[in-house]
């Protein structure tokens, strides 16, 4: 009986073991929005910088469970935000709201799917799933993120797809999915906590630095914007930068550059002009000062050319 005891105990541990994460050695810390929503502050920065700790997650604590907004970008960070929910409630981390699928946000998602939640995505992920950049960019991360991003980190598949405006409660929380299709990365959609009027945008907003435009829809992500910036809510939580009880002024800046580059670029394709002279005449100063503008701004540019172009056609 006594060896059962002690081989139970050994197992248990080896359990444990199995689930340890590299620990991380940014300051992962929940912040407290207004009633039961909380957010987690990734900083400013490059993808592989401050161990992938770039973006921003959420969490909602109900009486009947957690949800989740977004897995930041390693199985260690989410570690340690699965910590900074459990100073606050035991309650089962019930769904995770997945923005979209993209690194920064996504390769957390295990730590959360082993306390087995579900995982809720925006229609596209699968395009991003099925697509050759999933794999190879998780094998460059294993590199360039290792040891918080290594060979037991693997892509969470979603267990259910959203693919429309979605309303849902949990406890006494009511809350609402927006699904906006195909804006900034294959399928993106934000979470309203309606009984704490608090809204999780995902990457349709980077506050405090220039957006990743990468392969969006500009013009659709313009448009959505038109439409979320209509929202009345009393907190708005962006997908990169600070939250804010102020949500016009934390949409501004990503609405502002993307109105910026549809107008200019617009005008260059539609006058036929190179690209090169393009960029070069354009006057940047209303951004260059911005984070991220030396790494982001001419690739998103030019990734925005090449997209009116292919319209224009
Ligand atoms: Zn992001």
């Amino acid at each position: 009986m006594k060896i059962l005891t002690l081989l139970l105990a050994l197992l248990t541990s080896l359990v444990v073991q199995a689930q340890e994460y590299e620990p991380v050695g940014v300051e992962v810390k929940a912040q407290k929005l207004t009633g039961d929503a909380y957010y987690i502050p990734g900083m400013s920065g490059a993808a592989t910088k401050y161990e992938g700790f770039i973006s921003n997650a959420g969490f909602v604590v109900t009486s009947d469970g957690v949800v989740v907004f977004d897995a930041l970008g390693t199985p260690s960070l989410a570690h340690a935000m699965l910590g900074e929910i459990r100073k606050i409630t035991q309650q089962p981390i019930k769904i995770v709201v997945m923005s979209h699928y993209h690194a920064d946000h996504l390769y957390g998602l295990q730590v959360f799917k082993d306390e087995g939640a579900q995982v809720w995505a925006p229609k596209g992920t699968w395009d991003y799933l099925d697509s050759e950049t999933a794999e190879s960019l998780l094998d460059s991360r294993r590199n360039s993120l290792f040891p918080w991003v290594n060979d037991d980190t693997y892509l969470v598949k979603p267990d259910r797809i959203i693919d429309q405006d979605t309303k849902f409660s949990l406890g006494k929380h009511e809350f609402l999915i927006n699904y906006f299709g195909k804006v900034h990365s294959d399928g993106d959609m934000s979470l309203l906590s309606v009984t704490d009027q608090t809204l999780y945008s995902g990457d349709i907003i980077f506050e405090g630095r220039i957006p990743f435009v990468g392969d969006a829809d500009i013009i659709e992500w313009a448009k959505t914007l038109d439409r979320v910036r209509k929202t009345k809510v009393d907190y708005f939580v962006p997908g990169h930068g600070s939250a804010s009880d102020q949500p016009t002024q934390t949409m501004d800046l990503t609405y502002r550059y993307l109105k910026f580059l549809l107008a200019k670029l617009g005008k260059a394709v539609e006058e036929m002009e190179q690209f090169e002279e393009t960029y070069k005449a354009i006057n940047w100063s209303e951004f260059e000062n911005e984070a991220a503008f030396e790494e982001a701004n001419r690739v998103n540019a030019y990734a925005v050319y090449l997209f009116l172009e292919s319209i224009f056609d």
